[in-house]
């Protein structure tokens, strides 16, 4: 991070419609990857992003080896469900990216919420993102009440990996994933330090009912009761908002 902090230095960019954004995303994901073919991707999971994994998978289908030796490391994954649980993130990533193109299966990085010592595995992924060079290019998507991540409001902007609990409204907006009935209460999210080590930023917005999160965000306000205002505390950060 460097001295130029800020709202005022954040590129904000407005899509008309949902499949722009996407669109732009996904160059911006591809372009990454054309310049250093060994790029460390952060990558997210929720509604916003699945355009972009589609694009991506779409433009992975002509370019034959394009993810070969890429490295992936995801934000966050559920605590207390097995991997291949439908609603996990590793499900999830699998079906709309991994499947689709041609990343070796050793450098994709999830963080394992069915390990039997979670502040184990949270040390060991903090571990594994040291070991890669850290993290090139960061994706997010942002929640409802301004969570990146599992980080939920009042979350510390000092925090790095480790397993925290959903708050009623983060489990309410994705029960839609959980066909049981039964919503994990916990996750292992990387923490927002973590995120801010990342070296370029892009947050997606997408979705209904963002706009009270959208407003506070381009206030410029920053504090630990609306987590992505730490976004303002990284020189390289781009918004996509559609
Ligand atoms: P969404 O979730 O993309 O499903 O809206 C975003 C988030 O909660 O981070």
């Amino acid at each position: 991070m460097g001295a130029r902090t800020g709202v005022d230095c954040v590129k904000w960019e407005k899509f008309d419609r949902y499949e722009a954004l996407s669109s732009h995303a996904a160059d911006l994901l591809l372009q990454a990857v054309r310049q250093n073919p060994r790029t460390v991707l952060g990558l997210p999971t929720g509604s916003t992003p699945i355009g972009m994994y589609r694009r991506v998978a779409e433009a992975c289908a002509r370019e034959y080896h394009c993810f070969r030796d890429v490295r992936t490391f995801n934000l966050d994954e559920y605590v207390g469900i097995p991997l291949d649980h439908p609603g996990s993130y590793h499900t999830f990533m699998q079906q709309r990216l991994f499947d689709h193109v041609d990343i070796r299966r050793e450098n994709v990085h999830i963080p394992d919420g069915s390990a039997n010592d979670p502040v184990a595995e949270c040390d060991r992924y903090e571990s594994a993102i040291i070991a890669a060079g850290g993290i090139d290019l960061m994706f997010l998507g942002l929640g409802r009440n301004g969570h990146i991540g599992f980080n939920e409001p009042g979350a510390p902007f000092a925090s790095r990996t480790r397993m925290v609990e959903l708050t009623p409204s983060t489990r309410e907006a994705n029960a839609r994933y959980f066909e049981d009935g039964f919503v994990p209460t916990h996750a292992i999210t990387m923490g927002i330090s973590t995120i801010l080590d990342a070296r370029s930023i892009v947050l997606l917005i997408a979705g209904e009912g963002k706009q009270a999160a959208i407003e506070r965000l381009r206030s410029g306000e920053v504090g630990e009761d609306f987590p992505a205002s730490a976004l303002w505390r990284h020189d390289d950060v781009r918004v996509l908002v559609a």
